[in-house]
Order: C-alpha cells, then sequence, then structure tokens
C-alpha cells in the first residue's frame, strides 16, 4: 500500500474509525446530523483511557489538585459576569450568491466557493440558548455552557472551604461543553458539542508567571507520556493580536494534523480577571485569606484547558500507519482499547476451550477481544492491527502439549512464546 497524501489520511481515519467501532456519524439512520458523532465500542474506550489518564495525572497523583462535576447548565448571569454573553462571537459573512456562511478571519473579500459577493460582517454569540422550564420567554433564558471553567470559577470557595487547600493549588473537571460553532469540521476535531478537561490553578499574582511555565511543562511530558510523536508536538504562544481579553501570556499546545498544525489546549495566565468579574456581578467575596503572611488577595489563575475529542483525533492521527500488507494503529497499548486479542489457531481439538480459558483470566486484568472466527489466523491479526490492539495470544497445537502460547507484537509482528500462567505479568510489563 502506498502511503497516500494528507487529506487522503484523514478520509482514510474517519472510515477506519467506522469499519472498526471507534466514531460513528450521529444519528445515521435518519442521514446524519453535521458535524455530531457518536463514540462506539472502541471508541468509548480510547476516549475514557484518555480521560482516565488526565484525571490520574491532574488530580489522582497529585495532593494539590481537586476534582469538580458542575452542571451544564448555570445561572445566566455567570455568563454575562463571564463576559460570554457580550463578547463571545465570531464574525460572520455569507455569500450573497451561494448562501455559504463562513467565519470572516477564513475568508478574503470573496466567497470561496464561488467567488461570489459577501455580506456585511456580523457578530454572531456561539453560545446554545434554551429555555428553563415549560414556558419559552426571556426571563427563563438559559444556555449551554461553552466551557467547564467556569463551573470551577464560581465554586472556588466552596471547594477550598471543603478540601481546605492552600494557595497554590488547582481544580480540574472534565465535562461536556457547547459552541454553536459556524464553521465545525474535520471530523471529531471541531464540533458543535464537545468535551473538554480543564485545570484552573490558583496561585499569588507574583507567583503566576512562574506557574504558567511550570504548566507548560507539565502538559507537554504528558502529551508525550501519551506516545505522541515530539517532532509532531510543539508550543505557539499567542501575539498581542490573538490574546484573549482576559489573558495575561498565552500558550497552545499544537499538534501537527493532517490539515495541519491545531490547537489541542489552552495554557492561559488568566490573572484575576475571572474571580473579579464574579466578585463584581454576584457581590460576594471569592478572595482569599493567606494564614503566615496574614494577606488577603485575588488569586491569579493559571489555566490548562484541552479538549477530549481533539485529543482522541491526535492519537489515531499519530498512530495510523500503512504497510505493504496491513493498515496498522500504532496506538501506545496503555491508551488502546483492547490490549490482547485472543485466537484459537483452528476451531477444534479443545482449542477454543483453552482460549476462551485465557481470555476470561485475563479479562479481570486487561480489556481483551477473543476472535474465534473461522478463517486464517493472519486476517484475524490484520483486524486487530487495524483497531490498535498491542498483542496478539495465539493457541495452536503446542498449547495442547506444553501450555505456551504465541504471543504477537501488533508493530513489528515478532512472536514469542509464553506460558499462559506468565501472560499477565508479561503483558503487564508489556504495557508499562
Ligand atoms: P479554537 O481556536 O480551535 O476554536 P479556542 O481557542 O476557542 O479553540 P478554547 O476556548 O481555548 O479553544 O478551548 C480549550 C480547548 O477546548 C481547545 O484547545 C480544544 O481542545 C477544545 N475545543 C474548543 N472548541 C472546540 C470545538 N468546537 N470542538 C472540539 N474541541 C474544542
Amino acid at each position: 500500500m502506498a502511503k497516500q497524501g494528507n487529506n487522503d489520511k484523514m478520509g482514510k481515519i474517519v472510515s477506519l474509525c467506522k469499519r472498526r467501532g471507534y466514531v460513528f456519524p450521529s444519528s445515521e439512520i435518519y442521514g446524519g446530523i453535521a458535524s455530531c458523532w457518536d463514540y462506539g465500542p472502541l471508541g468509548v474506550e480510547l476516549k475514557r483511557n484518555i480521560k482516565e489518564r488526565w484525571w490520574k495525572a491532574m488530580t489522582l497523583s497529585r495532593d494539590d489538585i481537586e476534582g469538580l462535576d458542575c452542571s451544564i447548565i448555570m445561572h445566566p448571569r455567570v455568563w454575562e459576569a463571564s463576559g460570554h454573553v457580550e463578547g463571545f462571537t465570531d464574525p460572520l459573512v455569507d455569500c450573497k450568491k451561494c448562501k455559504q456562511r463562513f467565519r470572516e478571519d477564513e475568508v478574503k473579500d470573496k466567497c470561496p466557493d464561488c467567488g461570489g459577493e459577501l455580506t456585511e460582517v456580523r457578530r454572531f454569540n456561539l453560545m446554545f440558548k434554551t429555555h428553563m422550564g415549560p414556558v419559552v420567554e426571556e426571563a427563563n433564558l438559559v444556555y449551554l455552557r461553552p466551557e467547564t471553567a467556569q463551573g470551577i470559577y464560581v465554586n472556588f470557595s466552596n471547594v477550598q472551604a471543603t478540601s481546605r487547600q492552600k494557595i497554590p493549588f488547582g481544580i480540574a473537571q472534565i465535562g461536556k461543553s457547547f459552541r454553536n460553532e459556524i464553521t465545525p469540521g474535520n471530523f471529531i476535531f471541531r464540533t458543535r458539542e464537545f468535551e473538554q478537561m480543564e485545570m484552573q490553578y490558583f496561585v499569588r499574582p507574583e507567583e503566576a508567571p512562574e506557574w504558567l511555565e511550570k504548566w507548560k511543562e507539565e502538559r507537554m511530558k504528558w502529551y508525550k507520556e501519551l506516545g505522541i510523536k515530539e517532532d509532531n508536538l510543539r508550543f505557539h504562544q499567542h501575539t498581542e493580536e490573538e490574546l484573549p481579553h482576559y489573558a495575561a501570556k498565552a500558550y497552545d499546545v499544537q499538534y501537527k494534523f493532517p490539515f495541519g498544525w491545531q490547537e489541542l489546549e489552552g495554557i492561559h495566565n488568566r490573572t484575576d480577571y475571572d474571580l473579579k468579574r464574579h466578585i463584581q456581578h454576584s457581590g460576594k467575596d471569592l478572595s482569599y485569606f493567606e494564614t503566615g503572611s496574614e494577606e488577603r488577595f485575588v488569586p491569579y489563575i493559571i489555566e490548562t484547558s484541552a479538549g477530549v475529542d481533539r485529543t482522541l483525533l491526535m492519537c489515531l492521527v499519530d498512530a495510523y500507519d500503512e504497510e505493504e500488507n496491513r493498515v496498522v494503529l500504532r496506538l501506545s497499548p496503555r491508551l488502546a482499547p483492547y490490549k490482547a486479542g485472543i485466537f484459537p489457531l483452528v476451531k477444534r481439538d479443545g482449542m477454543p476451550e483453552v482460549a476462551r480459558e485465557i481470555a476470561k483470566e485475563l479479562r479481570s486484568h486487561f480489556r481483551v477481544f477473543y476472535d474465534d472466527e473461522t478463517g486464517s489466523v493472519g486476517r484475524r491479526y490484520r483486524r486487530q492491527d487495524e483497531a490498535g490492539t498491542p498483542y496478539g495470544i495465539t493457541v495452536d497445537s503446542q498449547t495442547l502439549k506444553d501450555d505456551t502460547v504465541t504471543l504477537r507484537d501488533r508493530d513489528d509482528m515478532s512472536q514469542i512464546r509464553v506460558k499462559i500462567d506468565d501472560l499477565v505479568g508479561k503483558i503487564g510489563e508489556l504495557i508499562g
């Protein structure tokens, strides 16, 4: 199989996702719905593995970060205070001829599709609106959150008081966010409903620059530990024009997608902007009293804000590989949905029974896949290569004599013989 161009690569990944059960078009039997996607059996496992690794790195393995899970619908005044009602807008233009809609910053003077004339710029608020309760009226207008961060800010004092954390400390949250994007696209890269993994770290104002640098390093380390190729990762520092109004300094972690270098995560010094705005709008005191220095101050916030779906897409893109006779998804074994496929060489002579027994034993340690479909074991290997399963275990006639199986490595297809009793230890060691 020849290596293909970049657009082709995205097309191939989309079709692999469908074929192997990673991602399906949403509501497909009704013709699908624009830029909405459903995670299938393998997709949901990969997504969970990504979120679990993030949660572990950001909360479980640290004593300075607490978790939180806020409601998606919040008091509408939250979004006034945050600036979203007024300022969370994109500049929208329409083509007068073909009616296609664009973000103004993505086009020049003419419609890129048909060369038609464009309308004047209109500001379009990206927040999804709905109404709370049975009557549709202005008074019960609410929004679906466009970011998880605000839930953290408004709970700053609750979390600090109950956890008894002292500054510096952080609050982490994983959850769905919604943005009525004008130009969603590139598969799951930009959608209107997506999941974020956000952590807000509260610090003394003068320590904010130092913590920004620390979090920058921590977060890059996390991506590398997912097994992502270093050459495909970089930082981009926001220029003056790019800098959000609330931030003093900001970086993006970017990945080299087939459609160019794109943001995976924002790491921002948000100053005391958010807490001060909520103090003003709610009238509640969200300042912090530091024992020792006996000082009261409004903390600065260093934010790390990543997208689950984008991270997942990055993992798939980075792992996708084509060889002469196979497509292989070289996912890090730690992330792979199934850790091993288990195959009886033939469907007789007691091999399926032994293989099933192995699958049962392994299942209490790892997620595994049992496959006794008739047909060559080679075909069954290929299917798991494409699904990203790092190890293959085959029960053959020798197994019946000496209780060993072949353990095949997805990446180099090498095979070793391992005692059945040693499988759990060996696979555990290989996964690391
Ligand atoms: P972009 O410039 O790509 O629209 P942003 O700068 O608006 O992103 P942030 O507000 O910083 O994004 O959101 C933090 C993270 O949330 C992003 O880095 C991304 O991973 C994720 N994210 C934001 N919008 C979307 C979306 N529409 N679809 C999928 N993920 C998203």
